[in-house]
């Protein structure tokens, strides 16, 4: 059990110019309603940004802040820093200060930044490390750096940097002499190659610089402060070959670790459904990727503010589903960013105060990634650099969470894992193509082998790039694109699945690639796949007690939405022998030894909680919150075939956690 509390940060932009009594009170006042314990405020943000400022000009802003967070320190409330700019975010009409010694980033396409820095430049290395110097002799709590602190910047600027210096050194490593045009094709096309690892050496190597220089100067100022670090997609910091566990030991001192904090990916409300897909492509796999040394507080934003970007019972789901990633606190963007201060009418005070408990319980009897038991979707941070690429940029962008996604989604036991050459016997292993072609042959063969795995489609392609077919009983592979015309869907033949039989899945539309697999002898088939006619066009679903294949890509713009039916669902249930929870649409479980933490990711009211679970119950002991409270009650369990049901609805949007007693 952790001792600590669960924390909230609210992060608020203050302008002096309009900074009067009533919004001191108002703040002091929500501070104290609301539960907030650290205050983290903005810098240089957003509409009041001027880019790049001058040493003077941040002195002058700090001293502003020292003075404004006086009454919260007095109230034991911390206060930490958000300065917003470390490269920049995206050009906005300013330039560089001509008395600043910052060069400005090129992308990808040619395109001179007006405003971002090149990260590879030591002036501006020099200079943002003095900057955060200077933030750091007021002693902050924390001391952010920005999620613009990344070689990938917003649309339509994307990739950098490729200025005459880059290009320099890029073409020192690859001992060549290409033009940039030249080099980002060979860099974007094909397997990895030497111009890629030149590109990620250097970008790797210059944030780990950059994040040094800061880190010594500020710890010099202030030792007890601590450096945190906002970080976006897994997939865009694969790009510049993100070190996670190196960057975040760098801006480590002696006695300060430091803090990370994911992206929750919903600024605004979008379905409920889409954001438990999103969550775990976003949040899950980055504190998977970060591992367990650093406290986490992911970022609630609801940007462009008040309830007309979000809902409150969606902002509280949200709060509540940090659980599943056993957050430490949130990082909270919650007011408009030009200094207008707290707006009562949103209570969110209210809200803040009537989870607290709640959130405090999931903390501390809350289950961590590394203890999860389940289904094993193994991801890496080099997937970028082995990245099969069709020239270009977006090709390079590699997902390792498809499988994740659907598996959570349907209720299994997931275990998201760093993979850093582990070896496995015995387990149940998600495989995506992306994490796949990270692996050596021998290392595929060994994870094969020893293991029961699910396939993809692309899985499939990268299995027969390497010609290890063999180990899946098939000797080739025909891949054929959907919309051609040939499959159409698959058929269940002869089985029956949520007591529909022969029921089938799309093949034709918001899926990739259907791969077609020629098998060296008679396969034991889930599925097949059948053009519009009902004729056979092959093998679909194949499954035996080594592994079962879904032979279907990801499609670049719909991934894997086809899949997302109960009859995907149900199969799945059928094949694996592992945890799960049963006719409990969208509901994620996670599971660890006895306990299972319940969310209900819809609007539906579940019909009761049914699990599977190879452990004797005989009762279960529920914790949740009603109203500000938290509620426990124990029940006893009904069973059938291994699978446990408890007379206990669980709400839409409600998070609850269970135990298991013999
Ligand atoms: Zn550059």
């Amino acid at each position: 059990m952790k001792k600590n509390k669960y924390r909230y940060t609210l992060r608020l932009a203050i302008d002096k110019s309009i900074y009067n009594y009533e919004k001191k009170q108002d703040l002091i006042d929500f501070v104290k309603k609301s539960k907030v314990s650290d205050v983290a405020f903005f810098i240089n943000q957003e509409e009041l940004s001027d880019s790049h400022i001058t040493l003077k000009k941040a002195q002058e802003l700090i001293t502003e802040i020292d003075t404004i967070s006086q009454p919260l320190k007095e109230m034991n409330v911390t206060i930490s820093l958000n300065p917003w700019t470390t490269m920049n975010h995206s050009d906005r009409g300013l330039g560089i200060r001509s008395e600043l010694d910052i060069k400005p980033m090129v992308s990808y396409q040619g395109v001179l930044s007006t405003s971002m820095a090149c990260p590879g430049y030591v002036g501006w290395m020099e200079y943002i490390s003095d900057v955060y110097a200077i933030y750091a002799s007021i002693k902050p709590h924390e001391l952010w750096l920005e999620d613009d602190f990344r070689h990938y910047k917003n649309a339509p600027f994307e990739l950098g940097c490729f200025c005459e210096d880059h290009m320099k050194k890029y073409n020192a490593i690859a001992h060549s002499d290409l033009t940039r045009e030249e080099f980002i094709k060979k860099m974007f096309t094909g397997e990895k190659n030497k111009y890629r690892d030149a590109y990620l050496q250097v970008a790797r190597d210059e944030i780990l610089k950059a994040a040094s220089m800061i880190e010594e100067k500020v710890h010099k100022v202030s030792p007890n402060t601590s450096m945190g670090l906002m970080s976006s997609w897994p997939e865009i910091h694969a790009l510049e070959n993100r070190d996670w566990h190196k960057l975040l030991e760098v801006l480590s001192g002696p006695n300060t670790p430091a803090v990370s904090r994911p992206h929750l990916p919903a600024y605004n409300e979008v379905s409920t459904l889409q954001y438990a897909r999103d969550f775990e492509k976003y949040t899950v796999a980055t504190r998977t990727l970060i591992g367990n040394k650093h406290k986490i507080y992911p970022e609630l934003e609801n940007y462009m503010y008040s309830q007309y970007a979000k809902s409150n019972r969606f902002t509280q789901f949200q709060l509540e589903t940090s659980s599943s990633v056993r957050a430490d606190g949130l990082l909270m963007n919650l007011f408009s960013m030009m200094g207008v201060g707290i707006d009562k009418t949103y209570k969110y005070d209210e809200l803040l105060a009537q989870s607290k408990e709640f959130a405090d319980f999931m903390y501390q009897n809350g289950i961590s990634i590394e203890d999860r038991d389940g289904i094993i979707i193994p991801m890496t941070q080099k997937v970028a650099k082995y990245k099969i690429g069709d020239g270009t940029l977006h090709g390079l962008m590699a997902s390792q969470t498809q499988w994740l996604e659907l598996l959570a989604i349907f209720g299994f036991a997931t275990r998201p894992l760093d993979y850093t050459d582990q070896k496995f016997v015995n387990e149940t292993i998600a495989l995506t193509g992306n994490f796949l072609n990270t692996l050596s042959n021998a290392q595929i063969t060994e994870m094969i082998q020893d293991n029961f795995v699910l396939l993809d489609g692309d899985a499939l392609i990268i299995l027969d790039n390497r010609n290890l077919l063999n180990l899946i009983n098939a000797d080739s592979i025909e891949v054929i694109q959907p919309r051609t015309g040939k499959q159409v869907y698959e058929q269940f033949d002869g089985l029956t699945l949520s007591g529909v039989k022969d029921s089938r899945i799309t093949l034709q539309t918001h899926v990739g690639a259907y791969v077609k697999v020629h098998y060296l002898s008679d396969m034991p088939k889930e599925s097949n796949a059948y053009n519009r006619y009902n004729e056979l066009v092959g093998p679909a679903t194949v499954a035996n007690d080594k592994f079962y294949i879904m032979p279907v890509g990801e499609h670049e713009k719909y991934g894997w939405e086809g899949e997302y039916i109960d009859f995907r669902e149900k199969d799945l249930k059928k094949c694996l022998n592992v945890s799960y929870l049963v006719d409990m649409y969208n509901c994620k479980a996670i599971f660890s030894g006895r306990k299972i933490i319940v969310s209900n990711w819809s609007m539906d009211t579940t019909d009761g909680i049914n699990f599977k679970l190879d452990k004797p119950v005989s009762k279960i002991s529920i914790t949740y919150r009603d109203g500000s409270k938290v509620k426990n009650q124990i029940i006893d369990v009904s069973s059938h075939n291994n699978i446990y049901h408890a007379d206990f609805k669980v709400p839409g949007l409600a998070v609850v956690y269970v135990e298991c007693l013999e």
